[in-house]
């Protein structure tokens, strides 16, 4: 049922459409280059996107840039990278709101013009206290009673450079008892005296949030301004805006804000303020570290757009804010890589195993297939001798009930190769095992054996011979789950062991080919990602971007 499926946003605009409130769709992301994107980022990203690609409209990218203090060029870049790389497409609509302050300056004028604006002097300590409580109304500005004559020469003063920071600013002249805090004579305009990232030292006056939006999205046609809830008390406030300043999307329309609910995850650090104390501190690697949720970092730790956009679907739009599980967006990946990517044998924790009955110096080439749910990615050959490498936990001295896995006495599969019994094992002077020995059947030869015999256990290895040794690391969530995210005095409660690191691991040769972002599986071990900064021609570092173990059900 179609009807049903589509969300409240989707409704919006085609009721709007249909009464002619405009005549195509416009939306826009509004990013303030103040930061690194993260997941939260990119649900705004799909959802304005999608919806100007569903109803055949266009889509903005535009940079918020009115606040010079926290702005950076870098910023800019690795946005418009991530915004392109999630597969949202802006064609030639990128946009600086610091382009349009001329317009926004005019915009002022006119308001002033029509005694709707007015200069106080007022600081703003007192402003504040002049605007009143949720309980208690505001009182009327002193130098709310200016002349528009006065008002304008005053303006004029500001802009020049004649006004130090926070003496004076331009405020709205709305209603001082409204009930809505955000209408009661709300800032426009504040003396700042800053360069600007953009327009330099021209402007020492910038324009407030509420003020420069409606009017952003005006100057671009914006119908459906898409934000998220703490904004909903801001709306009466950017009508109010589009309204005196007579802003049209169509004869019958205006710019119109809607807000929806973010995306939170459960147990995750998004807030820019504490990455930065996480990066500052050296507690991870640079912004993008793949324990991060940025969208770098995801990209770093091996996520695809696709799964990122199937993230988003599943999640939904809606107005009532939630909290959504990391291990969905894991399914997402697992998901898409599953049959998209080769399954290739790596031991992270090598033990030697030697084949007492194999022939010595002999190397095999065993037939693989790359993917046994998916031919299309072909075969490939593993070398087989007589060393090998396994798991040191596929391996038990003393086995519990259950363990099938290797053991004395006991018969197991080596994955696409041959059935062998250990037959023996030896340990150093610290009891650790060192190395385990086999026989094999020359029968068993592909994983079967010809008289039908079973064994119980499958493990995966690597030639001891041909294998190569590679640096591999292992993640767990940042945040300590079982304490929450946050200590009472507001720290983070870190996980100890977010971060594992191992440089024995073997690999099967071709992975030494592994290019910067490849993704790859390891049988059994889940699936792993060629680390873009730390590999080295030839000496790849592995990520691994997600076990193949869920819990998580849809
Ligand atoms: P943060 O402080 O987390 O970086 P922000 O709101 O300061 O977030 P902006 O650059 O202002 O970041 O956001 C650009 C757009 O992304 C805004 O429209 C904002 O509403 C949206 N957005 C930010 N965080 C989320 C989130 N968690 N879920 C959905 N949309 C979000
Ligand atoms: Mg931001
Ligand atoms: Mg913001």
């Amino acid at each position: 049922n179609e009807a049903v499926s589509k969300n409240f946003i989707e409704q919006i605009i085609e009721k709007d459409l249909a009464e002619g409130h405009c005549e195509t769709v416009k939306t826009r992301f509004p990013p303030e280059p103040n930061g690194y994107l993260h997941i939260g980022h990119a649900k705004s990203i799909l959802l304005n996107s999608g919806l100007a690609k569903k109803y055949g409209g266009e889509f903005n990218l535009r940079f918020d840039d009115t606040n010079p203090t926290k702005e950076k060029l870098e910023f800019v870049e690795s946005i418009k990278e991530d915004v392109k790389w999630l597969g949202a497409d802006w064609g030639d609509r990128l946009f600086f709101a610091s382009n349009y302050f001329d317009q926004m300056y005019e915009a002022a004028i006119k308001l002033i013009k029509k005694g709707k604006a007015y200069v106080s002097d007022l600081s703003a300590d007192e402003i504040r206290e002049y605007r009143g409580t949720l309980t208690e109304p505001g009182k009327e500005d002193p130098y709310a009673k200016r002349s528009v004559e006065e008002n304008l020469a005053l303006f004029e003063e500001m802009k020049e450079g004649k006004c130090e920071d926070g003496s004076r600013v331009l405020r709205a002249r709305i209603d001082m008892t409204s009930s809505n805090i955000n209408m009661r004579d709300p800032i426009l305009y504040r003396v700042a005296h800053m360069t600007h990232h953009n327009t330099g030292d021209k402007w020492c006056i910038y324009p407030m949030y509420d003020f420069a939006h409606p009017i952003e999205d005006a100057i671009e046609g914006i119908t459906h301004s898409i934000c998220t809830l703490e904004f909903e008390d801001h709306r009466p406030l950017y009508d109010w805006v589009v309204t005196e300043l007579g802003y049209k999307t169509s004869p019958e329309g205006t710019p119109k804000q809607i807000e929806f609910a973010k995306l939170y995850l459960t147990n995750v650090v998004t807030g820019k303020r504490y990455i930065k104390r996480l990066v500052e501190e050296k507690i991870v690697d640079g912004w993008d570290d793949p324990r991060l949720v940025s969208i770098a970092a995801l990209r770093r730790r091996g996520y695809t757009p696709e799964s990122i956009q199937k993230f988003i679907e599943l999640g939904g739009i809606s107005k009532a804010n939630s909290s959504t599980d990391y291990a969905m967006l894991e399914y997402c990946i697992r998901e898409d890589l599953k049959m998209k990517r080769p399954r290739m044998m790596a031991v992270l924790d090598p033990v030697k195993v030697v084949i007492d009955n194999y022939p010595q110096g002999q190397t095999e080439e065993l037939p693989v297939d790359n993917n046994l749910e998916n031919p299309e990615l072909g075969k490939r050959t593993v070398p087989f001798t007589r060393e090998i490498y396994i798991e040191r936990d596929d391996f038990m001295e003393e086995p519990p009930k259950k363990y099938f896995r290797m053991f004395p006495g006991n018969e197991v599969r080596l994955m696409n190769a041959y059935f062998v019994k250990c037959v023996g094992f030896e340990k150093d002077e610290s009891g650790k095992v060192t190395v385990i020995h086999c026989t094999y059947d020359p029968a068993s030869k592909g994983g079967n054996s010809p008289d039908g015999r079973k064994v119980k256990g499958t493990i995966h290895w690597v030639s001891a011979e041909h294998g190569k040794k590679v640096t591999v690391r292992l993640y767990e969530n940042l945040i300590n789950e079982e304490l929450g995210v946050y200590n009472e005095d507001g720290s983070l409660n870190l996980n100890p062991n977010s971060l594992t690191v191992l440089t024995e691991s073997i690999v099967e040769p071709a992975l030494l080919e592994a290019k910067p972002y490849e993704s790859f599986q390891f049988v059994r071990e889940g699936f792993f990602c060629a680390d873009y900064k730390d590999s080295k021609p030839g000496a790849p570092v592995f990520n691994r971007i997600v076990s193949l173990k869920s819990s998580f059900k849809l």
